[in-house]
């Protein structure tokens, strides 16, 4: 068994998976102990998996994981995390955003009794305005809505001890919004910043759809808050759709203003139609999960899995 997993996700990476092969692995190397490199091919349809393949029959300490389709990040980096079998779990992206180079010092703040190091951006280099700034009202958006803790700017990038991850592997939930599960769990967590970098190569796996459904995902995970604010709406409006109908009355009967409202009644009935849609669409976001969680199926399906049997050497 090695000392160190490192759970690489990796989906259309053929641009830059040497090179983040290379500098991990001079990275583990400084580390104080030995380690395992877990590929996670998650459907790509590029070189990635040949490519890595190669790696593997070189070095013993590379496995790689192949999913039989485009599952998703968060499945991907749940198979790595069901696989790795270190007394420390460290989840990186492939892309090199996130320096190798600072795990020794994220181990160290491990040996010292930390159970979670997790990375915080203090900086993102690189990236587009929009991507940043919309990171940023995610992450702030995001916590006002959950009722745990989440840590702030801060992504799947981190290192964990051997008991958090069981007890995030222990979690049978379909939608895996891991930064939150791992924020979940507890135990005693810690932060470390760093610079995110820019991508090393290629272009970002997440676009905007895909970044709106990870927020979604993430939101109804952790909260049903939306939908008690939906309930507040709904009493608002209605608190002051009876005071406007007092009004009316009261026009109606002791002023002989003539009722002229045929643009303000169009007004108020698109726009509480439009009110209550939105309310039903949010419904629809939770009860669609539901659904998907009911039907249990697995969240991702492991076509092949290389390098497992290759244990023995420690
Ligand atoms: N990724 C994945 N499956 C996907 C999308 C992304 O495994 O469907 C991987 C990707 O290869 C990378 C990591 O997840 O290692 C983060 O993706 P990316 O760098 O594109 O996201 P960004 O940093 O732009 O948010
Ligand atoms: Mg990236």
């Amino acid at each position: 068994m090695r000392v160190y997993s490192v759970v690489i996700p990796v989906y259309n990476e053929e641009e830059v998976i040497e090179e983040s092969y290379k500098r991990l692995t001079a990275a583990m190397q400084d580390m104080d102990g030995s380690y395992e490199l877990i590929f996670v091919n998650d459907g790509s349809r590029d070189a990635t998996a040949s490519i890595i393949a190669d790696i593997l029959k070189k070095d013993s300490n590379v496995r790689l994981i192949n999913f039989a389709r485009n599952f998703g990040h968060m499945p991907a980096i749940t198979a790595g995390m069901r696989y790795a079998k270190g007394e420390a779990i460290i989840i990186i992206d492939a892309d090199l955003q996130d320096p190798p180079e600072a795990l020794p010092a994220m181990a160290a703040l491990w040996r010292k009794g930390n159970d979670v190091v997790y990375g915080k951006r203090k900086e993102r280099l690189g990236e587009t305005r929009f991507k940043r700034l919309s990171a940023s009202l995610f992450y702030r958006f995001i916590n006002s809505m959950v009722n745990i803790d989440l840590p702030v700017d801060t992504g799947e990038f981190r290192l964990m001890d051997r008991k958090v991850c069981d007890a995030v592997n222990e979690l049978d939930e379909k939608n895996r919004y891991i930064r939150g599960l791992v924020s979940w769990v507890g135990f005693k967590q810690v932060a470390y910043e760093y610079t995110r970098v820019e991508r090393f190569a290629g272009t970002t796996k997440y676009p905007l759809k895909k970044m709106i459904s990870f927020a979604m995902d993430a939101i109804t995970a952790f909260s049903y808050k939306p939908l008690k604010l939906a309930t507040t709406l709904g009493f608002c409006i209605s608190f002051f759709s009876f005071i406007y109908l007092l009004v009316i009355l009261w026009q109606v009967f002791f002023t002989d203003t003539t009722i002229t409202g045929w643009a303000s009644t169009v007004a108020i009935i698109l726009f509480t139609q439009g009110i209550v849609l939105m309310i039903l669409g949010l419904m629809g976001e939770y009860i669609g999960r539901i659904f998907e969680e009911m039907k249990n199926r697995p969240s991702y399906i492991v076509m092949e899995a290389m390098g497992f049997e290759d244990d023995k050497n420690i």
